[in-house]
């Protein structure tokens, strides 16, 4: 049996290994804490555009899980928001009023 190599005969366009793993198109999730990353992020309940990254669209704060942020600044994050919730640069989410008094 003579079988011929045909050697660059088929040079359609072949893309090998191009796989896309980045399906969810969500909030991307740091691995670390942006307030330890970035010592110039102050956590001021009046930097309500910074808050408002750690809130959902209703308002309610992000679990720690989704914005990375570390518990010590999980915290204080929460403090926060409540606090810009109080002086309505933030909606509260409906959810429930605390008061802390
Ligand atoms: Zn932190």
């Amino acid at each position: 049996m003579d079988h011929q190599y045909d050697n660059g005969s088929h040079t359609s366009g072949y893309h090998n290994g191009t796989e896309q793993s980045s399906g969810r198109r969500y909030y991307v999730r740091p691995k670390f804490c942006q307030f330890c990353v970035d010592k110039h992020l102050a956590i001021d309940y009046k930097q309500a555009d910074i808050l408002r990254r750690f809130v959902t669209e209703e308002g309610k704060i992000r679990p720690r899980r989704q914005t990375g942020t570390c518990a010590k600044h999980q915290r204080a994050l929460a403090g926060a928001i409540k606090r810009a919730r109080h002086i309505a640069l933030l909606p509260f989410s409906g959810k429930s009023f605390e008061e802390d008094r």
